[in-house]
């Protein structure tokens, strides 16, 4: 008979497990708590608007690379699916002027130099390490730890364009970037995606996943893509449980035996993999979890000046047109208002027009984001706990600040935008159990400790595993979907079987 192994979340991570255990013979249950699967990948409908909450871009999402196989496996990107490729990674607006970092890296550049001649040195190198790290490659066939020195070198040597983004960027912060350049719209433009704080070789390589073609979105959004996963976790046999909280994982002699349902229900398993954000896994699933949690994952914790977290606040509205003037993710100032104590003075905005089907005939769906950083999770969480009303009062608050600043700079929209939804960083805590909102893991600083590979094992506790985006920085989609394989791989290494699961 298969051996059992119950995932706690559904998810990506959680998902990613499902598929890989089922393809490696073993007989599995996702428990999710919500009612449906994704977890933190997901979308909504409102008013027959389609609202997304995820996919900006994949990562290496392109024939070729090594994680393509598991985009397509997973579902995510299955045969048929049209995956969009932005025109531009986002553009930033000051004093009536434009930047674009446009996919055609070459017009960026050009554009880039016209602007600023005197920016000439920085721009060259700039564009430089970004075609450069369109090398990039998330390790996929196995975890990092899990390689032999040979795969380590091959792996290695794979790698070696993206030598020079680490040695020039590596410990650069982005304010750091921002201040090479003397265009005041070139220095604003390299702060406006990323917090200040974040080490500038992830812009550069973020910006490489745009231009290198594999940093499309899968047409039908972030939901859809959840929900084919899941269903390719079905058809292989897997069984995904929804609306089920787990409560507990149960310990007996340093060893899981299996789960507790919120409801009561004990489920027995042979393995265990908890695929939720870790900070919910060790406080809340396991009892006295404090002193299971990974040195480095600890240490982060208690370090929060160097270990930063960050999350945001969403507005979304349907605008009674077809437009293209708003295009995909534009930066611009807006008059001054507040937003959970801190002023506001700048924001971004993003049309889903490529998401042609699913808004109402004639209309557009906009949406806007403001990153926020940890205090102001604790503001709405506080908030929210001592007094809701005033809780939904600052959000809707906050949501008609935004579309004035909207009306303002796009002054065709007045009177045609009507709010469809807005949600804050403590709204992510509510629904996945995100650890203060965060979706992305730590802010990586120049003081980040070493997280690009935290073992998916709880040292102590036999036959339990982790998956998810906290396990590798920077966190998002393509870590969660790794994280999931090398979870059932970690199992199958337990049992000294072959670990190269079969597509
Ligand atoms: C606005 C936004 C934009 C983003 N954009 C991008 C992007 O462009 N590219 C990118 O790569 N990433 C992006 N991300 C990040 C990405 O969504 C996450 O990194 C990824 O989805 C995390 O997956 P996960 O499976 O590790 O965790 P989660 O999605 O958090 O999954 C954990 C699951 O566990 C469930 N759970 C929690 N506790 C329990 C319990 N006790 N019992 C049962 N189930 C439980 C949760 O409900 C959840 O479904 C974005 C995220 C957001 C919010």
């Amino acid at each position: 008979m298969p051996q059992k192994i119950v995932i706690i979340g559904g998810g990506i991570a959680g998902l990613s497990a499902g598929i890989y255990a089922q393809k490696a013979g073993f007989d599995s249950v996702v428990y999710e708590k919500h009612s449906v699967p994704g977890g933190e990948c997901t979308g909504w409908m409102r008013e027959g608007h389609y609202i997304d909450n995820c996919i900006c871009w994949m990562t290496c999402a392109k024939e070729g690379y090594d994680l393509w196989d598991m985009w397509k496996d997973s579902g995510i990107c299955a045969d048929g699916i049209e995956i969009h490729q932005h025109d531009y990674f986002y553009k930033s607006e000051l004093d009536g002027k434009t930047v674009y970092l446009w996919r055609d890296l070459k017009r960026a550049e050009k554009e880039m130099l016209e602007l600023s001649p005197q920016d000439k040195r920085e721009i060259r190198s700039f564009f430089k390490h970004v075609k450069l790290s369109e090398s990039l490659q998330v390790p996929c066939k196995k975890a990092i730890d899990m390689m032999n020195l040979f795969e380590l070198t091959v792996y290695g040597l794979r790698m070696l364009k993206m030598v020079p983004v680490i040695l020039k960027y590596g410990r650069m912060s982005v304010g750091d970037l921002s201040e090479r350049f003397k265009h005041p719209l070139l220095k604003k433009m390299v702060m406006d995606y990323m917090p200040r704080d974040y080490l500038a070789h992830l812009f550069i390589t973020a910006y490489g996943t745009i231009s290198s073609g594999g940093g499309g979105v899968p047409v039908g959004g972030s939901l859809s893509a959840m929900l084919r996963m899941a269903e390719r976790y079905k058809k292989l046999g897997g069984s995904l449980i929804c609306s089920a909280p787990v409560k507990k994982i149960v310990i007996e002699n340093k060893k899981t035996t299996g789960i507790i349902l919120e409801n009561g229900t004990f489920v027995k398993a042979d393995y265990v993999i908890s695929s939720t954000d870790t900070n919910h896994t060790f406080t809340k699933l396991l009892e006295d979890g404090g002193r299971f949690i990974p040195h480095k994952l600890k240490k982060s914790y208690n370090d929060p000046k160097n270990n930063p977290l960050g999350s945001s606040f969403h507005a979304a509205f349907s605008l009674d047109m077809k437009t293209d003037e708003i295009g995909g993710r534009t930066f611009f100032d807006c008059d001054e208002f507040t937003l959970a104590g801190r002023k506001i003075t700048r924001m971004n905005i993003k049309n889903y027009s490529f998401e042609k089907t699913q808004v109402p005939e004639g209309k557009s769906l906009v949406q806007v984001k403001i990153l926020e950083p940890e205090n102001e999770y604790l503001y709405w969480e506080k908030l929210y706990a001592t007094d809701k009303p005033r809780y939904e009062k600052e959000k809707q608050q906050a949501a008609s600040d935004i579309q004035n600043a909207i009306e303002q700079r796009f002054p065709f929209t007045k009177g045609k935008l009507k709010l469809l939804d807005v949600w804050t960083p403590f709204t992510y805590n509510r629904f996945c159990n995100a650890y203060r909102g965060v979706y992305m893991t730590f802010i990586t600083t120049k003081k980040s400790p070493n997280l690009t590979n935290i073992p998916g094992v709880v040292k102590g506790v036999k036959n339990l595993f982790l998956a998810g985006q906290w396990l590798m920085l920077p966190g998002g989609i393509p870590v969660a979907l790794v994280t999931g394989k090398y979870a059932i791989q970690r199992i199958l290494k337990s049992q000294n079987k072959n670990i190269n699961i079969k597509p």
